[in-house]
């Protein structure tokens, strides 16, 4: 029976276990998480950020063969020569040997190597979106051929540091990206565990449950979001504003949506137990005339930039949305030549 693809590392990290107690195969039902078997049971609704691509390979480990997402192919053109074409080539799936559950340890077949070339050619580039020419860097400029391998660098930083949240966020993002949903929101509500200011873990969280239709919780992670993202320093601030904004837009919506059930901002009660005094926080909103335009993400930008707070501030004047003529007084600046909608509540 085919295996569950798991590196038995992760768990043992998840759970923070001694290795004897983990299998060589963990099963689905070892990963911790709230939202695990619900993303599991839904994955088709989710967005791939890489459509699949299933090629047929063979595992060198146990020479059995199989079909497996590899999602991406990419060439980098940059690395020596001397290696062969097979060495610059790294895919974006994370996919481990389906007997043997071992991982990294694959014979390519020539059309793969060939297809990846392609992309090399003028008219080839992404050739059915399935290559591409460039390198995937992980966040400290590492190269990794494989998804399995890139995951085994960061899982060999969290095992020295395991409450780095934002290792735990990257690792999410190495999965989400690589068509396991469900190992992603494992690494995410981890990293948000060790440490509720992980900004980019909610936002993920709540793009992914906005995307089973769980609004509600997808409410929740945007709302955490917004709260987090004052203290938040892992982003350059004007990337944070555009995240902020677009968990605002889904939020705006799926209040909407939901007749006010989903509340559009954080409550009094969340803003209370996030630990924020900042009562200008609400002052502040009260003060700015939003508006809002569901369909145009920069009318969320004066209100991102509240939740911003002193990070705001990184943002060049000319480029800030809200004008501050002074520190008690906030004015959004004029939407050009668009009619005003005003918020409904
Ligand atoms: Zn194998």
């Amino acid at each position: 029976m085919p295996n569950s693809q798991i590196n038995p590392r992760l768990i043992q990290l998840l759970l923070n276990q001694e290795n004897g107690n983990i299998p060589k195969s963990p099963t689905m039902s070892m990963l911790p998480g709230k939202y695990v078997k619900t993303i599991l049971k839904n994955k088709d609704s989710l967005t791939q950020i890489i459509k699949e691509n299933y090629q047929m390979l063979t595992c060198k480990s146990c020479g059995r063969k199989g079909k497996y997402d590899i999602g991406l192919l990419v060439l980098n053109l940059e690395k020596k020569k001397t290696e062969g074409m097979k060495d610059n080539i790294q895919t974006t799936g994370y996919f481990r040997c389906k007997h043997c559950n071992s991982a990294g340890n694959w014979e390519l077949p020539t059309s793969l190597i060939m297809l990846s070339m392609m992309s090399v050619l003028p008219f080839g580039e992404g050739t059915q979106k399935q290559s591409t020419v460039g390198k995937n860097l992980l966040f400290d400029g590492s190269w990794h051929r494989y998804t399995t391998d890139a995951e085994e660098h960061l899982l060999n930083i969290l095992k020295e540091n395991p409450q780095d949240s934002f290792v735990w966020n990257r690792l999410g993002n190495l999965y989400h990206k690589g068509n396991r949903p469900e190992l992603a929101v494992s690494a995410f509500e981890h990293s948000i565990l060790i440490d509720p200011g992980q900004t980019e873990s909610h936002f993920t969280l709540g793009d992914m449950l906005a995307q089973i239709s769980d609004l509600p919780n997808a409410g929740y992670h945007f709302r955490q979001m917004l709260l987090s993202a004052s203290a938040y320093k892992k982003m350059p601030a004007d990337k944070l504003r555009e995240m902020l904004a677009i968990g605002l837009q889904l939020l705006f919506l799926m209040s909407e949506h939901t007749d006010g059930e989903v509340p559009f901002l954080p409550t009094l009660h969340e803003i209370e137990a996030s630990g924020l005094k900042d009562d200008s926080l609400n002052r502040s909103i009260a003060e700015i005339e939003l508006e809002i335009f569901p369909d145009n993400i920069e009318s969320f930008f004066p209100l991102a930039e509240i939740y911003m707070g002193i990070r705001a501030k990184e943002i060049p004047i000319r480029k800030r949305a809200l004008q501050m003529k002074n520190s008690s007084s906030l004015k959004p600046k004029m939407q050009n030549g668009k009619k005003k909608k005003k918020r409904k509540r």
